[in-house]
C-alpha cells in the first residue's frame, strides 16, 4: 500500500518499544522481504516446489533436515502436534481434529503452558490431541515427565520463551533424552528465539519459528527439524492446516527474510541498541524515585531491554500511570509492560526507527517532569487497567 494510501486510513502511528507484538503489527519488516513479495504476487508458482527452496533455505540456516513455511508458528505448533499422530495418513489427516486410534496425547511441563497472544495448550487441542500437563507451576521432574509418557504419547512439547516458568523445570536436553527412551518426539516452539540451530542440537526432532518477529519477515511460522515429522506436519495442509495456509508471497517473503538474517551483522545491531538505551539512562539519571538498568534478555538472546523501576513515592505516579501517559502521547509510545504491577516495565529496542529513540528520550523526561510538578499522590491500580483493557478488548469494533 502506498504512503497515500496509508495516511488515507488514519491509521494511528505508534512508537513501539514494546517488543514483537501481533496486536502492534509485529516488525519492521526487511526491505528485501517487501521486493520479494511484491516480486512473486503476479507469478503462478508450483507451491510444492516453492516450499521445497524454502525448506532449502531453512535447512541450511537450522542444520534441519527438512523444513517449511506455515501461517504462523501457533499454526506450526497445531500441524507438528497433528503430524506426530497421524504420520503420513492421508486418510487420519482428513479425519482430525477425530483420532480414532491414534496416540494423542501431548505431554507438556505446566510452567509451559503459556499464553502468548493465544494459549497453547488450545494449539494442541485443536488437532484432536489431549493435553497432559505434568508437574506444578514452578517445578517439574524427570519422574513426572517418566510417568507420564506411555502408550497414548504422540508427542512432548517444549516451549523456549521469557513467557515460560524462569526456573525449576525440565532442561530442553534432559526432556528430549527421556522422550527419546521411549521413542516421543519433541516438538519445540522457539517462536521468539534468535538461535536457529540450537534446540535442534539439544534434542528437539522438529522446532517451530515465528517469520514476522527477530527474522523481520512477513507473518508466518517456519517448521524444521526431522524428514518424517516435517512432511507428517505439511501434508495437514490438506487438513487441518488449511485454514492456516500461506501462500506464495509469504514463502518468498520468508526466504527474503532468512537471506537478509545470513548476512546481517549481529555487532552491529547490539552496538545500535545499546547505544539507545545508554541514551534512556541518561535521561532518566538522577530523577526521583526512577531507576533504569540495562537486564539482558531472559533467554539468552543477543538483546538487552532497559528495565525502569518506579518508586510512586518519590517518582509521583506509578509505573503504569507512566506507560499510560506515555501511550497517551500524540504519537503513543507503546511499552512491554507485562509486569508492570510489579512497578516496573520494559523498554525493548529492537523495533525502533531511527531518531525514535530520542522522542522516547524526551517523552519519558516530560511526563516524569509533569509527575513531580503536579505532585498528587499516585493512588491509581494495576487491576483496573487490566479490567479497562479486557473492556476495550471486548468493545471491538466500536
Ligand atoms: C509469539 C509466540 C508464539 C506465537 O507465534 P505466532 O507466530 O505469532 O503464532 C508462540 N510461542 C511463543 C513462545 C511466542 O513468543
Amino acid at each position: 500500500m502506498s504512503e497515500g494510501t496509508l495516511d488515507r486510513l488514519e491509521l494511528d502511528r505508534f512508537i513501539n518499544v514494546s517488543g514483537t507484538m501481533t496486536g502492534l503489527g509485529a516488525s519492521i519488516a526487511h526491505p528485501d522481504v517487501a521486493r520479494a513479495m511484491a516480486g512473486i504476487l503476479p507469478r503462478f508458482v508450483d507451491i510444492g516446489q516453492l516450499q521445497r527452496r524454502a525448506g532449502e533455505a531453512i535447512c541450511r540456516l537450522t542444520g534441519a533436515e527438512a523444513g517449511f513455511v506455515t501461517a504462523s508458528c501457533a499454526a506450526g505448533i497445531s500441524l507438528a502436534v497433528a503430524g506426530a499422530m497421524t504420520g503420513a495418513d492421508l486418510a487420519a489427516i482428513e479425519a482430525l481434529p477425530d483420532t480414532g486410534t491414534l496416540k494423542s496425547e501431548v505431554v507438556l511441563q505446566m510452567g509451559h503452558q503459556i499464553h502468548y497472544g493465544g494459549v497453547i495448550g488450545q494449539a494442541v487441542r485443536l488437532t484432536g490431541a489431549r493435553l497432559k500437563l505434568i508437574g506444578q507451576a514452578t517445578s517439574c521432574h524427570a519422574h513426572h515427565l517418566r510417568a507420564a509418557l506411555g502408550p497414548e504419547t504422540a508427542a512432548a512439547l517444549y516451549v523456549v520463551s521469557h513467557h515460560v516458568v524462569p526456573y525449576g523445570l525440565l532442561p530442553l536436553r534432559d526432556f528430549a533424552d527421556i522422550c527419546h527412551e521411549r521413542n516421543v518426539p519433541v516438538i519445540v516452539d522457539a517462536a521468539s528465539e534468535y538461535d536457529l540451530r540450537g534446540f535442534l542440537e539439544q534434542g528437539a526432532d522438529i522446532v517451530l519459528y515465528s517469520g514476522h518477529k527477530f527474522l523481520s519477515g512477513p507473518t508466518s511460522g517456519l517448521v524444521a527439524g526431522r524428514r518424517d515429522l516435517v512432511r507428517a506436519a505439511y501434508l495437514q495442509n490438506g487438513g487441518i492446516g488449511r485454514g492456516m495456509k500461506v501462500g506464495k508471497e509469504s514463502i518468498a517473503g520468508v526466504m527474503a527474510a532468512l537471506a537478509a538474517w545470513e548476512r546481517r551483522d549481529p555487532a552491529a545491531v547490539l552496538a545500535r541498541e545499546t547505544g539507545y538505551i545508554e541514551l534512556w539512562i541518561a535521561a532518566l539519571a538522577g530523577r526521583p524515585g526512577i531507576v533504569a538498568a540495562a537486564e539482558a534478555d531472559p533467554t539468552g538472546n543477543p538483546l538487552n531491554r532497559l528495565r525502569i523501576t518506579v518508586d510512586p513515592g518519590a517518582a509521583k505516579l506509578n509505573a503504569w500511570d507512566l506507560a499510560d501517559a506515555l501511550a497517551a502521547r500524540e504519537t503513543p509510545i507503546v511499552v512491554r509492560d507485562h509486569e508492570i504491577e510489579h512497578q516496573y516495565f520494559h523498554l525493548d529496542p529492537c523495533n525502533l526507527h531511527p531518531g525514535q529513540e530520542h522522542e522516547v528520550a524526551a517523552a519519558l523526561a516530560e511526563v516524569l517532569d509533569e509527575a513531580v510538578r503536579r505532585n498528587a499522590p499516585p493512588d491509581t491500580n494495576a487491576a483496573a487497567r487490566e479490567r479497562r483493557r479486557i473492556e476495550k478488548l471486548l468493545a471491538w469494533p466500536d
